[in-house]
C-alpha cells in the first residue's frame, strides 16, 4: 500500500509499505478514504515538532470505510464508513483512570508517535473507531471530524454554554474550530488575527465580531464591546509568551483562560494578575473523546465543514498538499488529500 513517509525533515516521500493486518480481537481494518493536513503534520514535516519521532507515516486526520473487523468488535460492521481518534492511552495511569485518557501519561498519538492515517489502509482498536452516517455527513468530511474534536476539547474545557462570551485569538483552522462549536453551543464570539481573508471567512462561518489586531488594538476591542469588564472566556490559539499574557490580561474578573500552545517560549505573569480575578486558567490537549459531540453537531448543519475544507490533492500529490499549507496561510485553511483518484 502507498503511504506519505517522512523520513527525517523535509524528506517525504510516497512509499510502498506492507498492508496492516488484524491482530487482536478488538481491532478493525480500513481503507482510508480521506485525510487533512494539520500544522502538526506540517512540523512534522519541517522538523519543528517536538514532540514527534522518525521516520514516521504522517497523519492523524482520517476517515475511511471498514474491510475487515476482528473477531471480539460487535459496535463496527464491515462497509461503515469511520473516523478514526488518533488517541491512544494506557488506561491504567492518573489521567486514564480520572477521565483524561488524552493526556495519559504514556499517550501516543497516531501520525505522531506511531505510524498514522496517510497510508491507503489503516488498523485501529474498535473503541477508537466513530461510524458515521454518509447519508448526513459527506464521506469527504470524515477527515474534519478530528480537527472539530479539538475545537470541542477547548469548549469543553472552558464550559462553555448558550450566552457565554468568547474571545478566541487566532482565525487559524483551530481558531474556527473553536468558534463554530462555541456557536453551536449558543455563545457570542470575537475573533482576531492579522490577515483579513481569514477574519472574512471567520465571518462566513459565524464569528459575531471580528478584530484586526495588526489595525486594532485589542485590549480597547475587549474593552469597548464587555462595558470594561473584560471576556469571561480567553482561547488563545496563537501560543506565544506574549498572547498567553494578553489573554491573562483581557479575562474579566471569575473568567476562564484556555492554553493550546505546544512551544517552549515563556511568559511573564504576577501572580496577582491570577489570584485578584481568581481566574481559570486550563490547557487543552488534542480531544478527550469528543468526536460524538462532532458527529452530532455536524449531522445536525450546525458546523461548516465544507467552509473549512479549502483544497483537495490526491495521495501522490501529498508534498504539494502540505506546501500548498505552509505558503497561502491567508486563502487555505483545511487541505484534504483524497486517497481515491
Ligand atoms: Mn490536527
Amino acid at each position: 500500500m502507498k503511504g506519505v513517509f517522512v523520513q527525517k525533515p523535509f524528506d517525504l516521500q510516497i512509499v510502498d509499505r506492507e498492508e496492516p493486518e488484524i491482530q487482536n480481537p478488538n481491532e478493525v481494518k480500513l481503507k482510508v478514504l480521506w485525510g487533512s493536513i494539520c500544522g502538526s503534520d506540517i512540523g512534522i514535516y519541517t522538523g519543528k515538532n517536538r514532540l514527534a519521532t522518525y521516520p514516521r507515516i504522517i497523519g492523524h486526520e482520517f476517515g475511511g470505510i471498514v474491510v475487515a473487523v476482528g473477531s471480539g468488535v460487535r459496535g463496527v460492521r464491515v462497509g461503515d464508513h469511520a473516523a478514526v481518534d488518533p488517541v491512544r492511552s494506557c488506561g491504567r495511569c492518573y489521567a486514564c483512570t480520572s477521565g483524561h485518557p488524552n493526556v495519559c501519561s504514556s499517550l501516543e498519538v497516531v501520525g505522531v508517535h506511531r505510524d498514522g492515517g496517510f497510508c491507503e489502509y489503516v488498523v485501529a482498536p474498535e473503541d477508537t473507531i466513530y461510524p458515521v452516517d454518509t447519508e448526513k455527513i459527506p464521506v469527504e468530511f470524515l477527515c474534519l471530524i478530528e480537527p472539530y474534536s479539538i475545537g470541542a476539547e477547548v469548549n469543553s474545557r472552558a464550559n462553555v454554554t448558550g450566552g457565554d462570551r468568547l474571545l478566541v485569538m487566532g482565525s487559524g483552522p483551530i481558531g474556527l474550530s473553536v468558534m463554530q462549536i462555541a456557536k453551536a453551543r449558543g455563545a457570542v464570539v470575537m475573533m482576531t488575527d492579522l490577515i483579513d481573508a481569514r477574519l472574512d471567512r471567520a465571518v462566513d462561518m459565524g464569528a459575531d465580531v471580528t478584530v484586526n489586531t495588526g489595525r486594532t488594538d485589542l485590549a480597547e476591542a475587549v474593552w469597548n464591546a464587555t462595558d470594561g469588564e473584560g471576556m469571561p472566556v480567553i482561547v488563545d490559539t496563537i501560543c506565544t509568551g506574549w498572547s498567553f499574557e494578553q489573554a491573562i490580561a483581557l479575562a474579566c474578573p471569575a473568567g476562564r483562560v484556555v492554553t493550546l500552545g505546544t512551544g517552549g517560549q515563556t511568559s511573564s505573569i504576577a501572580q496577582v494578575d491570577i489570584t485578584k480575578k481568581e481566574l481559570t486558567i486550563v490547557g487543552s490537549r488534542l480531544s478527550n473523546r469528543r468526536f460524538p459531540e462532532v458527529i452530532r453537531l455536524m449531522e445536525q448543519g450546525k458546523l461548516n465543514p465544507e467552509k473549512m475544507r479549502t483544497s483537495v490533492y490526491p495521495l501522490t500529490r501529498a508534498k504539494e498538499a502540505l506546501t500548498r499549507v505552509m505558503e497561502h496561510p491567508d486563502t487555505e485553511c483545511k487541505v484534504a488529500i483524497c486517497f481515491s483518484y
